[in-house]
């Protein structure tokens, strides 16, 4: 016989989750893998989307649904997902639309594991790829083959900071039967919409400026059309892109503050382009929202006064100058990443954009003394402040001066 009153026996999942008519005002989180329902019609209703709920959190869960639907509000979007990364959310996008035979065209200039994707990793599966400068619709045109099935370009490419002509490239698209995705990390849906403008796909690294405190990887994608959507759902579920309850939640947080944090920090980045601009030592600053930027006209017409928070600035010298500047600014961190609420500095030529041999390096105009500057929303002359006398000390590095002698 059992005893009632033997309270040392286990009662695994037994106890009921409270119930009642009060909401949290905050959302939960929730890290059920599996969800219970009635019965097997009701589970039926569900799996054939006739009920709302969930099945398996791989398929789906509410603190990615929760995420998922601010980010779509934004984005201007309808049933987008949240996925695992920036980068699951690419893989998501390329490998949901294409089928064999499939031309992809990526720009010239993207995130470098996109970049490497495109080169590496879908020849490998047979896919026949290519790369152009997608800020020159008329090379586009002409690297457009009759089997192109997919264009991937960013709004505001790394690390240069050149505009693609979203418009522009939706129309041409649109007039081939080709999608055109749109990796819209940089620009945020504060500066620009590419469904808007009429692009098939929208991705984002949500690690990045949408979460905005570095403390999550995410990835966010979403289609016009319900029967794209669907394919990237499939896509997201059977490759396993799906993201962490907890990550969605933070991210959800972090999302709250977006808003705010972007519009501080670019005004704080077009002050530092034109502050970084008079500095002695930098030999040019790239920023969309100065008018000696290629592609200054564009980024007016596409973004407003939303600039964007990423500038970029060169200085003389080869890595010891690179070093020494780095070692000064010793209160901004120096790090591989972007979107932070800290402004952080990051050197393409050692991160990011390594893997290039020095001619595409050089191409670009990536030297070792180029800079991209992720701004944040701390006090705007501190960073000034720190900034200017980084690049005096880097200034005063040995190696500079001797790579000044031997360029004059
Ligand atoms: C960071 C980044 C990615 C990849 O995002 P992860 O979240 O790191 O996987 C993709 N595109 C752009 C433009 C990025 O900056």
């Amino acid at each position: 016989m059992m005893d009632e009153n033997d309270n040392s026996r286990s009662i695994v999942r037994r106890a009921p989750m409270p119930g009642g008519v009060s909401t949290p005002l905050a959302p939960p989180l929730m890290t059920s893998v599996a969800y219970g329902a009635a019965d097997p019609d009701a589970l039926d209703a569900v799996y054939e989307g006739r009920a709302p709920g969930y099945t398996y959190a791989r398929e789906g869960h509410p603190n990615a649904t929760m995420l998922a639907a601010r980010i779509d509000w934004l984005e201007g979007a309808e049933g987008g997902i949240v996925t695992s990364s920036g980068m699951s959310a690419v893989t998501a996008a390329v490998m949901a639309l294409i089928c064999e035979g499939d031309h992809v065209l990526g720009s010239s200039q993207l995130y470098g594991r996109s970049l490497r994707l495109l080169t590496r990793d879908l020849p490998r599966l047979g896919f026949a790829t290519s790369l152009v400068d997608m800020t020159d619709l008329a090379a586009v045109e002409a690297a457009l083959r009759p089997e192109t099935r997919l264009m991937l370009v960013e709004t505001i490419s790394n690390p240069t900071l050149r505009v693609a002509d979203i418009a522009g490239l939706a129309a041409l698209a649109q007039s081939r039967d080709i999608l055109l995705a749109v990796d819209n990390t940089f620009a945020t849906p504060r500066a620009f919409r590419p469904l808007d403008a009429g692009a098939d796909v929208v991705i984002h690294s949500v690690t990045k400026l949408l979460a905005g405190h570095s403390d999550v990887t995410l990835g966010y994608v979403a289609a016009r059309a319900e029967e794209h959507r669907a394919s990237l759902r499939d896509a997201s579920e059977t490759w396993g892109l799906t993201p962490s309850p907890f990550d969605c939640w933070l991210a959800d947080r972090g999302l709250h503050t977006f808003g705010v944090r972007y519009d501080q920090a670019r005004a704080n980045a077009a002050e530092l382009a034109d502050h970084l601009s008079w500095c002695p030592g930098v030999k040019r600053v790239i920023y969309p929202g100065r008018a000696d930027h290629p592609d200054a006209a564009r980024a007016a017409a596409m973004f407003g006064a939303n600039q964007g928070c990423m500038v970029c600035f060169e200085i003389a010298g080869g890595r010891a100058s690179a070093n020494a500047l780095v070692r000064a600014a010793a209160h901004i961190p120096f790090a591989p990443t972007l979107g932070d609420v800290a402004t952080t500095l990051a050197h393409p030529a050692s991160s990011s954009h390594r893997g290039l041999n020095e001619k595409d390096l050089a191409s670009l105009g990536i030297s070792e003394g180029f800079f991209r500057v992720s701004v944040g929303i701390e006090d705007i002359e501190m960073i000034k402040m720190e900034l200017e006398a980084a690049i005096e000390a880097a200034a005063a590095a040995p190696e500079s001066q001797a790579d000044g002698r031997a360029a004059g």
